[in-house]
């Protein structure tokens, strides 16, 4: 994975091996289906035809799996890369939000913030001056409840 890419473009999240397997699989299906078109055609024998119609269906499994497989593994390729850019987005606000002596339950938000949130809330990860106060204290100070981190207790 140290191979240079141009800067502003991103590296594809597929490997030069698996283009190659799913342009083979696909290779296979069309394949396939031309087979069946042919063997099936020219003949009135269903007899004959079955197993033509049979190649070419397991010709279109083969390669609809090839497909499901390459999107599979890019998808778990982006998932990775994105673990490595961000990190745990959940797991690093809680962390965070405990790190500054706040417990897991409180409400809380900062001086200059119109809303308060649950600690554990990713708006308030990583801000600094967050204090925690009751529903009603926050409410006094002008600010109104989470709408992603609901702390009224709505979740
Ligand atoms: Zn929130």
């Amino acid at each position: 994975m140290s191979a240079t890419h141009p800067v502003g473009v991103a590296p594809s999240p597929w490997t030069a091996g698996q283009r190659l397997v799913l342009a083979v699989l696909l290779v296979v299906g069309v394949g396939g289906l031309l087979a069946g078109y042919t063997g099936t055609s020219g003949t009135l024998r269903v007899g004959h035809q079955v197993v033509w119609i049979d190649l070419a269906g397991a010709a279109l499994l083969v390669s609809g799996a090839g497909v499901i497989l390459f999107l599979t593994a890019g998808r778990r390729a982006i998932g990775q890369r994105r673990l490595g850019l961000f990190g745990n987005v959940v797991e690093g606000g809680a962390a965070a939000a405990l790190a500054t002596g706040v417990a897991a339950g409180d409400l809380v938000s900062a001086p200059t913030m119109t809303k308060y949130h649950r600690a554990d809330c990713s708006f308030v990860a990583g801000k600094a001056g967050v204090v925690a106060a009751s529903a009603a204290g926050h409410e006094q100070a002008g600010r109104r409840p989470c709408g992603v981190c609901l702390p009224g207790g709505d979740a």
